[in-house]
């Protein structure tokens, strides 16, 4: 039984720790803000406001600068800004086409990065694992294996159980049931904390926190390569499912008449608007890849009738699939990545006239269509942010003791 003074300190400790969360997501998103913006953002008062960014102050993760005076009246407010140097987490990738590693620094700067290329065959995890632990030892650091880092992201063309990192399905790697989180912590000897999520999740929460769908809560991101990776977040937080499966809108059945599907069913969404479905309604080799999807880029801008042919009927499976998505999910911005991004300029007419046809009137009015910014960065970026989460989740677990800076300070 918890006395009344007690259930009162605990509840000061709870708004304590959501408001320094609140505040430090906000110089995370942004880099740089002053203490009156932060005022405006937050709701907390000056006074609150003075003392939390003291308490992250004396953690290092922030620092607070003079700002110049502005002319106006009064004194200015202090910049305060994220140490990227102080909070480092490690962002790893495994795509179809490269590997990539990066050292992401609070606030989001990249401090180092690289990705290599890699072919499209299939590649027993040991093997993809060994090259990442590689890349990584790479980087700027020479303790890139745990030490000193805040946390291990990875981003992973496949479908990931979330608790441990556990890949059920990667058909792009040709693997099943691969505890990827476990491999990866055995090869890079990390004891800390390593998340693992499927690669369009990350570009979803990427694109939303620092891309194109900046500041909106409900967003859908679709991103084209072979296959369709799907990321959902709703009210602001990621919509996985119960287990971390959820949001492969590659495999919505869209035509029971269709094309059988990698993943064993027949006319997924992904065989009408992926890779392989664009190459081959273009008439060029549908295992052709990056070259020829470049290629075939080229041909549509140069003004090639069967290369925009080709172009326009993905665009308009890709109006029905996302009509579809629209009446579920009512978001308010659907960002087309990978090749999506890349066609989106020249079908935008057709994607937004099936649209109109097939969406709902009240949601497809809302939804706003947008490519990605990002680019082929967005997952690994993403990889960053998750392995960021339980910093910015509560930052009071990296401060020293409450009562300890009270006394200091006293
Ligand atoms: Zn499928």
């Amino acid at each position: 039984m918890t006395t009344g003074r007690d259930s009162v300190g605990q509840r000061s400790e709870t708004v304590r720790r959501a408001n320094l969360s609140a505040i430090l997501r906000e110089l995370h998103t942004s880099g740089s803000l002053s203490r009156s913006e932060l005022v405006a953002r937050t709701g907390l008062t000056r006074s609150a406001i003075r003392g939390l960014i003291g308490e992250l102050v004396a953690a290092d993760l922030v620092s607070e600068e003079r700002a110049e005076p502005l002319g106006t009246p009064g004194r200015p407010s202090p910049l305060v800004h994220t140490n990227p140097e102080q909070a480092v987490v490690l962002a790893l990738e495994i795509a179809v086409d490269s590997l990539a590693a990066a050292e992401v620094g609070l606030g989001g700067r990249v401090l180092d990065q690289m990705r290599v290329d890699r072919p499209r065959r299939d590649l027993a995890a040991g093997e993809i694992v060994a090259d990442l632990v590689h890349l990584a030892a790479g980087l700027r650091r020479d303790h890139p294996t745990g030490e000193g880092l805040l946390g291990v992201g990875v981003a992973v063309v496949g479908v990931v159980r979330r608790s441990d990192g556990f890949v059920s399905t990667a058909p792009n790697l040709g693997w099943r049931d691969v505890p990827l989180g476990d491999r990866l912590r055995a090869g890079l000897g990390s004891a800390g904390p390593i998340a693992v999520a499927n690669e369009a999740d990350l570009g979803a929460l990427a694109e939303v926190r620092r891309g194109a769908a900046r500041g909106a809560d409900d967003v859908l991101f679709v991103s084209g390569e072979v296959g369709v990776g799907g990321g959902i977040i709703v009210d602001g937080k990621p919509m996985t499912g119960a287990a971390g499966y959820g949001g492969e809108v590659g495999h919505i059945a869209v035509n029971p008449a269709g094309r059988p599907c990698r993943c064993g069913s027949t006319g997924c969404w992904e065989t009408e608007v992926g890779e392989g479905a664009l190459l081959l309604r273009a008439g060029r080799p549908v295992d052709g890849g990056r070259v020829e999807v470049n290629a075939l880029l080229r041909d549509a801008a140069a003004g090639s009738r069967s290369a925009l042919d080709a172009m326009h009927e993905v665009g308009r499976w890709l109006g029905i699939g996302l009509a579809s998505l629209v009446n579920v999910l009512n978001p308010r911005v659907i960002v087309l990545g990978g090749l999506f991004g890349r066609i989106y300029p020249l079908v935008r007419e057709t994607i937004e006239e099936e649209l109109g046809r097939r969406a709902l009137p009240a949601p497809g009015e809302l939804v706003r269509i947008a490519p990605a910014t990002l680019g082929l960065d967005a997952p690994l970026l993403g990889a960053a942010e998750l392995a960021f989460e339980p910093l910015l989740a509560d930052p009071s677990r990296w401060l020293p003791p409450h009562g300890m800076l009270a006394l200091a300070s006293a």
